[in-house]
């Protein structure tokens, strides 16, 4: 069985063709500057065919962009598969399925009807998602399309976790609660984790913090999120690259106040000039801090101890809302790669049973359990793979 994966947004449209029962990879690529010029990239996985590399193809919309993705896929030489015949579904990524959507669904007019209702929850992405699931459905008729959404995995998080302290009308009549995202990552690695452990999801509390340029650590007790630090918008929570992360709201009305900045102007700074790049003034890559702080650089190490301390905040916190937790999870572009990010979130909880082995905290980018053989809860750096996840939810379904 072959998935192919989209995920869509306005201008550009990542792919993957897999297999999800192996789990393996025929091919991915990137579709980028649509309705500008249009650049294709395309990389095989298949011994012996060639990688095409942000190679001028026209695409005024999102549907050149689907047909060059096609036409490369069944290309006589450097296709992956001999005709469309061989893609059983297609995946596609869906950022906000708000309160409608508690787990992936097949694509029907009813279903596009209510990821249609979601928009104003998501103005700069679930547009895109859907006109990359209409030009697919106009490619491909009769291949069913399943949508799997950031927001379904944490729709089994309780009131009292989900709700803001605001007057209950906006919850009732605006939708505003917490949504949280990263959703599909946060299931992909909470369920590796129970397969890496030798338990069933059920009998696990995890602590999974997907730290990368956008951050979100959940709370996973028996295999359904309960809680989790993105809110509303992928804006609150942890300090990100540029993201700023939870603060005080009153900030708001002090700087805009202060510098005549209307409400958008507020939000790009919190959005697009905060986070690890504006405390530190260097970079929201952890690659230019780690080496800034090498260099004495004060605002760069501040920067790495503020975001670790935050994250170290959260897993004391979600272990205290759980009753206690099993295993901590490092996942995402930080997660996976920054040992020193990890051995700052870790130290210090010796108390709760958390107890790193160095050695071990310097593999990277692989499935490890980087906790000393003693330690009461694990810590495990699991790569997540939010394409497969896709993949395999697709497949669930469309097999029924
Ligand atoms: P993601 O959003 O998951 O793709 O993560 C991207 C971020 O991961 C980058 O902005 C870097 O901050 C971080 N990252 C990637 N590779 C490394 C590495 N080798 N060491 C530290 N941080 C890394």
């Amino acid at each position: 069985m072959n998935i192919l994966v989209i995920n869509a947004g306005s201008s550009s449209l990542k792919y993957q063709l897999l297999n999800p029962e192996t789990g393996d990879l025929l091919a991915k690529g990137l579709c980028e500057r649509i309705g500008i010029d249009g650049k294709f990239t395309y990389k095989p996985q298949l011994a012996g065919k060639e990688t095409l590399d942000a190679i001028d193809v026209a695409m005024p919309t999102h549907s050149e962009a689907i047909q060059a993705v096609l036409d490369a896929l069944v290309d006589a030489k450097n296709g992956v598969i001999g005709s469309m015949k061989e893609i059983d579904a297609v995946g596609h990524r869906v950022v906000h399925g708000g309160e409608k959507f508690a787990s992936s669904v097949l694509i029907t007019d009813e279903v596009m009807a209510a990821i249609e209702e979601c928009n104003p929850l998501a103005p700069l992405h679930n547009p895109a998602n859907i006109i990359g699931i209409k030009a697919c459905q106009a490619l491909m008729p009769g291949t069913p399309m399943v949508a799997v959404f950031d927001t379904a995995f944490h729709q089994t998080m309780p009131p009292k976790a989900y709700m803001y302290a605001l007057p209950y009308a906006y919850y009732e009549n605006d939708k505003v609660r917490r949504y949280g995202f990263h959703g599909t990552s946060h299931k992909y690695v909470s369920g590796r984790a129970a397969a890496m452990l030798g338990k069933k999801p059920e009998e696990l509390k995890l602590v999974s913090c997907h730290l990368g340029n956008g951050s979100s650590i959940a709370a996973v007790d028996g295999g359904k999120s309960v809680d989790t630090s993105m809110g509303f918008t992928p804006l609150a929570g942890l300090p990100m690259g540029t993201r700023a992360g939870d603060l005080d709201a009153g900030i708001l009305q002090y700087l805009m106040n202060k510098y005549g900045m209307n409400i958008d102007e507020m939000l790009n700074i919190l959005n697009k000039k905060s986070g690890v790049e504006g405390l530190s003034c260097v970079s929201s890559d952890f690659r230019d801090l780690e080496n800034a702080a090498n260099s004495g650089d004060e605002k760069a190490k501040l920067a790495e101890e503020k975001f670790a301390y935050e994250v170290k905040k959260y897993v004391g916190a979600y272990a205290a809302a759980m009753g206690g937790v099993d295993a901590i999870i490092f996942t995402a572009g930080v997660g996976e790669n920054d040992k020193g990010i990890r051995a700052m979130v870790c130290e210090g909880l010796e108390y709760m049973g958390v107890k790193l082995d160095a050695e071990a905290n310097k593999g990277r980018g692989k499935e490890l359990v980087i906790s000393a053989a003693d330690s009461k809860v694990k810590v495990l750096l699991i790569p997540t793979n939010e394409e497969l996840m896709i993949a395999q939810d697709t497949a669930a379904i469309v097999k029924g």
